[in-house]
């Protein structure tokens, strides 16, 4: 779940709603289905290991022996005669260690004098980063100050649990399969007895009723983007449920992170610094969750958003960890200004970001990959790509993602709260919360000057293409697109399956609908558009205690456009069901042009790609598109096509050039050869299906003054059409 409280308001007086977190029912629930499991032993093994090497900072980690205590034991996992006889050696092993070693690990405390300390804190030690480890120790006071932890919740011990899913990402992860070394000790460092219950969940023993547990664990994390953690010599890029394990029954309090900071490192989060700069305090363990850290060498920059109404001036920190020059930062710096005011203009106010600050945490490093997470006050932006070669690119997600901090941050979908970070949460409105949001990722770099207007065209154009040609949207619709989202937004499954006929992205398809949506609002309705509607979302919906349902949006568009039965039949045709918009007659307002891209080459409609080096002939990778020739001949996934009208094929080239030598329409003869069997089979080519939009300029068509009017209402960037209509308006009178 993400609940927010006011910044102000006191560490502990906010706790959960009991029907959104409902853990004590949850854990009588996973009571009854409660087994020991012993697959966690003690961790004498990691305790022997790390002791048998010369590093002392290693030793740091050492609690003192405790000697096995038959009463508590039992009850726990460490009472077999093997790991008894392990703990053993390790304690006497331990013997050698300094006295300094071993004493209790102390936690350092990361809070302003005067403060109760967090119920939950963790220290960070990245000692380890080279060979991509963190080790991590989570303490867990058990009765914290001023706050009440439900008993119920600590009946059958602390349950210590690894996140599977993450905001913005809609798969589960298996986070927990890089968390090892693991131990549990009580106030006194005294070892505690830990099973796993699940491959996601542990569970600390407090039989000795101990009133603090520390928990214990080696993180490991090499990829660096906006789900999974990074941790090497270059720094620690850490997405929080990919880190942090968390304590069953202490979710609505505060949680302290503390980071042991390499010299020269700072940290970047949106998390309220404290003291140092290496401490921080989420108000409770969504806020945590939700709360990407980016610790190294990076520089950040910053600029203020002004105020408007009654949110005041707030910042806007751009932390950059790249390879590139001061020259390339400010310039990116500057352009994400641009795009991040013609974003406040479309939605006509800044949201109120909590602490008044919201950080771009961007990582354009060669070790990192494409992607962008959008958090509530910060986002992450990673890529292997530079901004010396690829800047549009990068600031096409930093539009992406900045229009995130209204829709799906705080314009949120109904079906993702209370987020689940135990499982996979579905969405019906995917098509709306990223596909709206990638529409305008383009026409912001459009108005931001980013894009040129073919530059423009040719975006939008993949778009209309994908919608046009996609066999999904036959059979399916952007509602039943956006419910497949846990299978394929960072999903990763063994087996295959038929997306190209079957699947069409949320992304890609919300995105064809808000064009068409905007297009037809402006089309209908004087000075109408999507910004318009948006605003009006926005007027409704600006926090997640409001959340909206598809209806809410359905009726909204119904008022806004003053023609409910036109919105009822918008969305029953374009969102409920599949259906491709007339989008030849919408963008022709604009003077774009929609055609076919080349539909004099001949297309077989079937992906290709040279087969292992002993086998001849072209192996089909994907499957053949539905009604497509391939498809028509009975070509599948796994075969070969060896021959090509009679003559051998053996590369992507020679297959390019037996298409290029024949026209739509022609036969050809297609030797192929898959799953035990050899046939000829004759297919009929048709035309590449490919669509383009092109702006009149180029096809040299006339713009009329309607057109260009158009076009500037559409397009041209809002600072200007705002400035303009103040001139219009005159020089107000002081
Ligand atoms: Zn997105």
């Amino acid at each position: 779940m993400r609940r927010w409280p006011s910044p102000e308001a006191s560490p502990t007086s906010w706790l959960p709603a009991a029907e959104h977190w409902n853990c004590a029912a949850r854990c009588r629930r996973r009571a009854r289905g409660w087994r020991r499991s012993l697959d966690d032993s003690p961790p004498c093994r990691w305790r022997r290991l790390r002791e048998a090497e010369p590093d002392r900072r290693r030793v740091r980690y050492l609690a003192p022996m405790r000697m096995p205590n038959p009463t508590t034991d039992r009850r726990g996992s460490t009472a077999s005669p093997r790991r008894l006889a392990l703990c053993i050696a390790a304690a006497a092993l331990q013997l050698g260690a300094s006295a300094e070693a071993m004493r209790p690990t102390q936690s350092r405390q990361s809070i302003q004098p005067g403060e109760p300390a967090a119920a939950v804190a963790y220290e960070i030690d990245l000692a380890d980063r080279a060979g991509h480890e963190a080790r991590i120790a989570m303490r867990v006071t058990l009765a914290p100050e001023g706050a009440r932890i439900d008993p119920a919740a600590l009946a059958s011990g602390l349950r210590l649990v690894m996140s599977r899913s993450s905001p913005g990402r809609y798969a589960t992860h298996d986070f927990a399969k890089n968390v090892y070394d693991v131990e549990a000790v009580d106030q006194r460092g005294w070892k505690l007895p830990l099973d796993r219950l699940t491959p996601h969940e542990w569970r600390v023993d407090l039989a000795s009723a101990p009133s603090e547990v520390t928990f214990r664990y080696t993180l490991y994390a090499d990829r660096c983007d906006g789900t999974y953690s990074a941790i090497d010599r270059s720094h620690a890029h850490l997405n929080a449920p990919a880190t942090f394990v968390w304590a069953r029954g202490f979710e609505g309090l505060p949680h302290d992170v503390r980071l042991e900071l390499p010299r020269g490192w700072r940290v970047s989060t949106q998390l309220p610094h404290r003291r140092d700069g290496r401490a921080f305090r989420a108000m409770h363990l969504a806020e945590l969750l939700d709360s990407p850290i980016e610790a190294s060498d990076h520089l950040v920059r910053g600029f203020t958003l002004p105020a408007s109404g009654e949110i005041g001036a707030q910042e806007i920190l751009v932390a950059l960890h790249h390879q590139g020059d001061q020259a390339e930062a400010t310039s990116f710096v500057h352009r994400v200004e641009a795009v991040v005011l013609e974003t406040v203009a479309v939605f006509g106010e800044p949201p109120r970001f909590d602490h008044g600050r919201y950080t771009f945490l961007a990582d354009y490093l060669p070790w990192c990959r494409g992607d962008g997470m959008e958090h509530r006050n910060s986002t992450v932006l990673t890529s292997s790509a530079s901004l010396a070669r690829s800047a549009e690119r990068l600031l096409g997600t930093v539009a992406h993602e900045f229009v995130h901090a209204w829709n799906v941050e705080r314009m949120r979908p109904a079906s993702l709260e209370p987020f689940d970070f135990e499982r996979a949460n579905m969405s019906d409105a995917l098509w709306f919360g990223e596909g709206f949001t990638s529409y305008y990722d383009r026409l912001l770099l459009k108005r931001a000057g980013v894009y040129s207007l073919p530059r423009f065209a040719d975006r939008i154009g993949g778009v209309v293409d994908a919608v046009l040609r996609s066999p999904a949207v036959r059979r399916t619709s952007p509602v039943a697109a956006s419910r497949q989202a846990p299978f394929v937004d960072a999903a990763t499954a063994n087996d295959p399956s038929n997306r190209e006929n079957t699947f069409l992205s949320y992304y890609t398809w919300g995105a064809g609908v808000g064009l068409a949506l905007d297009l037809s609002l402006r089309e209908r309705l004087e000075g109408g558009s999507l910004d318009g509607f948006l605003q009006l979302v926005w007027s409704q919906h600006s926090e997640i205690d409001r959340p909206y349902e598809i209806e809410d949006l359905e009726r909204l568009l119904g008022d806004y456009s003053g023609d409910p039965t036109w919105a009822q039949d918008f969305f029953a045709r374009f969102v409920h069901d599949g259906n491709a918009p007339d989008y030849f007659r919408l963008l022709g307002q604009a003077g774009l042009r929609l055609r076919r891209a080349d539909q004099e080459r001949a297309w077989l409609g079937v992906e290709v790609e040279p087969a292992e080096q002993e086998e001849a002939g072209l192996l089909v990778v994907g499957n053949p598109l539905d009604g497509s020739p391939a498809a028509e001949a009975g070509l599948a996934r796994g075969d070969r096509l060896v021959r090509l009208g009679g003559q051998e094929i053996g590369s992507l080239a020679e297959f390019e050039a037996a298409l290029a030598e024949r026209r739509p329409g022609d036969p050809l003869r297609l030797s192929v050869e898959g799953r035990g069997e050899e046939f000829e089979v004759e297919v009929r080519l048709a035309g590449d299906p490919g669509w383009e939009v092109v702006p009149y300029e180029e096809l040299g068509l006339a713009l009329t003054p309607q057109i260009e009017r158009f076009r500037d209402a559409w397009l041209a960037p809002r600072r200007t059409l705002a400035e303009s209509s103040r001139a219009a308006l005159g020089t107000p009178r002081r």
